[in-house]
């Protein structure tokens, strides 16, 4: 769906560093919001939470009345800003959940389509799909009584059936619904209560609420930006370091013109090689591999003279402008990509199936890896800045698979080859040409589900 409106985050910094005073002070907010956020998680993530957490006033006057607030301390303004945010990420986890469990109803072959409706309906309301995961006789809003007595005339009134369904539902909820958790207590999110920017004397900066009542911190910033939102601030306690987040509202630019759906391949050589047989970022893996090469012989070097620290500061130096040009050469082919395809869409593999968080130990350490998250992170952004949809599709197979007959294929060096049907083409157009084909797929799929 092409979107008008994004969200950028920017970033600020401290100018000098921070006492170890006022870092323990944001530390200790940082604690006790990550323990809010916890306790929210704990007491509201299960289906026991469903009968409370929308619309949320139960959950807030709960947590009003509740022990750790008195224990805690924490500043209201902070600690309803926990509350609220654990609640919103509950609330994603469940239509996360919902939208996973319509699906498979969807795929399910042993359901009638009058059992799919049955189940399709008892989710859609309140009333109904948490009343049936918490044991309880559901309630139909009045409007959709008629609705409901068609559905049940259509499974017969049968209760073992009735049952049997909502069996299947918890049991589905149960497989998907995490505990979910935060350990980090290195940040915390702040509202304009709880911040102000402006002077300390001759420097620009911003205030920040602590414990202790009416008492603010200041921390001198590097910029003389103000912003009216809501901000992250994280923590970096060994180097006396802030860092702020704030996300900025922009809008995307729309072509008219941008019309085409292109698949691509994303590659540690070429960066992107199209459906069509482009390429782009063709210096991708030249630059990378001096970039790597230098590092090599960096840390040679390192290990003969460690105490070597004006050869170390030249060596960071290096090493960042070397980032700073690939990052840049990223950026700039990426542009030019958008420029030439004018796409509407853009197909691309994820991850590997059975790795749904992108991250497999063998392969996550080594830097292609992570070059390549860096690649799609950029490609998202620019899709986004760009209205072009950005459409990830199962990568399993990708590059084995032949284009034209779908039999399993192989390459040598960089031919693919088809033994079934004869097809011979660039192995990574080949892939492009896959992730094209499994786009449509997804696309069309989606659109019958809804
Ligand atoms: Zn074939």
């Amino acid at each position: 769906m092409p979107q008008n409106k994004f969200y950028k985050t920017i970033h600020q910094y401290n100018k000098k560093p921070l006492s170890a005073e006022d870092i323990y002070k944001l530390q200790e907010i940082a604690r006790d919001y990550s323990r809010v956020k916890n306790y929210v998680y704990q007491r509201y993530g299960g289906v026991g939470g469903l009968l409370k957490i929308y619309p949320g006033y139960t959950v807030q006057n709960e947590m009003t009345q509740s022990e750790i607030r008195t224990q805690l301390g924490l500043p209201s303004v902070y600690f309803y800003l926990a509350v609220f945010e654990a609640l919103g990420d509950i609330k994603a986890q469940w239509t996360n959940v919902k939208r996973s469990i319509l699906e498979a109803i969807s795929r399910n072959e042993h359901f009638s389509p009058q059992e799919k409706h049955y189940l399709r309906f008892m989710m859609k309301f309140g009333g109904c799909f948490d009343h049936i995961l918490n044991g309880k006789k559901v309630v139909i809003p009045e409007m959709m009584e008629e609705t409901y007595k068609r559905i049940m005339e259509d499974i017969e009134y049968s209760s073992a059936c009735e049952e049997k369904l909502n069996k299947y539902l918890c049991r589905q909820v149960r497989k998907r619904l995490k505990n979910l958790q935060t350990d980090r207590g290195d940040g915390f999110s702040l509202t304009e209560r709880a911040y102000r920017y402006g002077y300390c004397g001759k420097e620009h900066g911003i205030f920040i609420s602590t414990k202790e009542s009416r008492k603010r911190i200041f921390i001198a910033l590097t910029d003389n930006n103000a912003y009216n939102r809501q901000l992250y601030i994280r923590i970096k306690p060994e180097e006396c370091k802030v860092r702020i987040s704030v996300p900025i509202e922009q809008k995307a630019r729309l072509h008219k013109d941008y019309i085409n759906e292109v698949g691509i391949s994303l590659g540690m050589w070429h960066m992107i090689t199209t459906d069509g047989g482009r390429i782009y970022g063709e210096r991708f893996g030249q630059i990378q591999q001096e970039l790597a090469e230098y590092m090599r012989i960096s840390a040679q070097i390192y290990r003969k003279e460690k105490h070597n620290n004006a050869g170390r500061k030249k060596y960071k130096a290096h090493k960042a402008k070397l980032n700073a040009r690939l990052e840049t050469y990223v950026n700039q082919e990426i542009n030019r990509m958008i420029d030439e395809e004018k796409p509407r869409t853009i197909f691309l593999p994820g991850f590997p199936q059975g790795n749904k968080k992108g991250f497999n130990r063998k392969i996550n350490y080594s830097v292609g890896v992570w070059k390549k998250g860096f690649m799609k992170d950029r490609l998202r952004q620019k899709c986004q800045e760009n209205s072009i949809e950005y459409v990830e599709v199962e990568g399993k197979a990708i590059s084995t698979e032949c284009n034209r007959c779908g039999a399993h294929g192989k390459y040598q060096n960089d031919i693919f080859v088809c033994e079934s049907c004869g097809y011979e083409e660039d192995k990574k157009t080949n892939a492009a040409k896959n992730a094209k084909k499994r786009g449509k797929w997804k696309k069309q799929d989606s659109y019958i589900v809804h």
